[in-house]
C-alpha cells in the first residue's frame, strides 16, 4: 500500500460501478488506479474521485493498475466545480499537464505547478492568467526552452529585442535579419515574457493582466505549442468558444488589484 498526495486529473467510468482515476501525485508523478464502486453516489470513493479534487490517496499496488482503497479530501476545489469559467480553464490546465506527463515519471516542479494553479483558480484569481502562466511553465517539460535572457543568435543582452518563433526566444536588433517573421516587442512585453518564464507561480498569483497583454502572451505561447509541440487539446475549443462569448462571463473584480 502506498499513500500519495495528489490531484485528480481525470476520472472515467468503467463498467457498471467503477471509475478509472488518473492522479498527479506529489511523490510519484502521474498514475492511474481503479476505484471500485466509485460510480455509486453512496460510495466513500465518489467524492474523492471527482476531477480537480486535491486529496491523499491510499493505493494498493497490483500487477498492472493499482487499486484506490481509500482517500481523504484535502480540498474539493468547490469554486472550480461551480464556476463555468474556472472549470474551463482548470480543465485546460489538467489536460495540458496530463498530455505532457508520462505515467510514473516524476518531473520536478510539475506537481507544485498544478497544485498552485488549481488552488489559485479556486481562490478566484484570474483563471485566464493562471492558465497562461501554466502554458509557459510547461514549455520546458515539453522539451522547449525559450531563450529569454539574451539574444538567441549572438548572446547580446543589450539592445532592442524581438521575439522569434524560429529561434524560440529573443533576437537583438543586430540579429533581426536571422528571422524575417519576428515579432517586435516593447520593453514591457519583454519583461513579461521573462517573468512568465522564470517567476514561480505563487509569486505571480495576484498579478493582474490587461486583456491585450494576455492575448499577446497567449498568441506567443500557443504558436510555440502548435508549431513545436504539436498537441491539440480537447478543452481548448471550449475555451475558445467561451472567450468569444463574453456575455457568459460575469465580470469579477477583486479589490486592490494591480494592473500590468
Ligand atoms: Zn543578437
Amino acid at each position: 500500500m502506498n499513500k500519495w498526495e495528489g490531484i485528480v486529473l481525470r476520472s472515467i467510468p468503467y463498467g457498471e460501478t467503477n471509475k478509472i482515476v488518473t492522479l498527479f501525485t506529489r511523490e510519484a508523478g502521474k498514475l492511474t488506479a481503479m476505484a471500485r464502486g466509485a460510480k455509486k453516489p453512496a460510495s466513500r470513493l465518489a467524492a474523492i474521485t471527482q476531477q480537480f479534487t486535491h486529496g491523499s490517496f491510499l493505493i494498493r499496488k497490483g500487477k498492472g493498475m493499482g487499486t484506490l482503497e481509500q482517500g481523504e479530501q484535502l480540498d474539493s476545489m468547490r469554486f472550480i466545480r461551480e464556476d463555468l469559467e474556472a472549470t474551463a480553464y482548470a480543465s485546460y490546465i489538467v489536460e495540458l499537464i496530463d498530455r505532457l506527463s508520462d505515467d510514473n515519471e516524476r518531473v520536478g516542479g510539475v506537481y507544485g505547478l498544478l497544485h498552485d494553479a488549481l488552488h489559485a483558480i479556486n481562490e478566484q484569481y484570474d483563471p485566464e492568467a493562471i492558465a497562461l502562466f501554466v502554458e509557459w511553465k510547461m514549455l520546458p517539460v515539453a522539451g522547449i526552452h525559450p531563450i529569454v535572457h539574451q539574444c538567441a543568435n549572438c548572446g547580446a543582452t543589450e539592445g532592442e529585442f524581438a521575439f522569434s518563433f524560429k529561434e524560440i526566444g529573443f533576437l537583438c536588433h543586430r540579429c533581426f535579419h536571422v528571422d524575417r517573421y519576428l515579432i517586435r516587442i516593447t520593453p514591457n512585453q519583454l519583461k513579461l515574457i521573462r517573468t512568465f518564464s522564470t517567476v514561480p507561480i505563487h509569486r505571480i498569483g495576484n498579478l493582474t493582466l490587461k486583456k491585450t497583454t494576455k492575448d499577446f502572451m497567449k498568441k506567443i505561447v500557443r504558436t510555440i505549442y502548435d508549431e513545436q509541440v504539436g498537441i491539440r487539446l480537447k478543452s481548448r475549443s471550449f475555451l475558445d468558444q467561451l472567450e468569444s462569448t463574453p456575455e457568459l462571463l460575469p465580470k469579477k473584480k477583486k479589490p486592490d488589484e494591480k494592473v500590468t
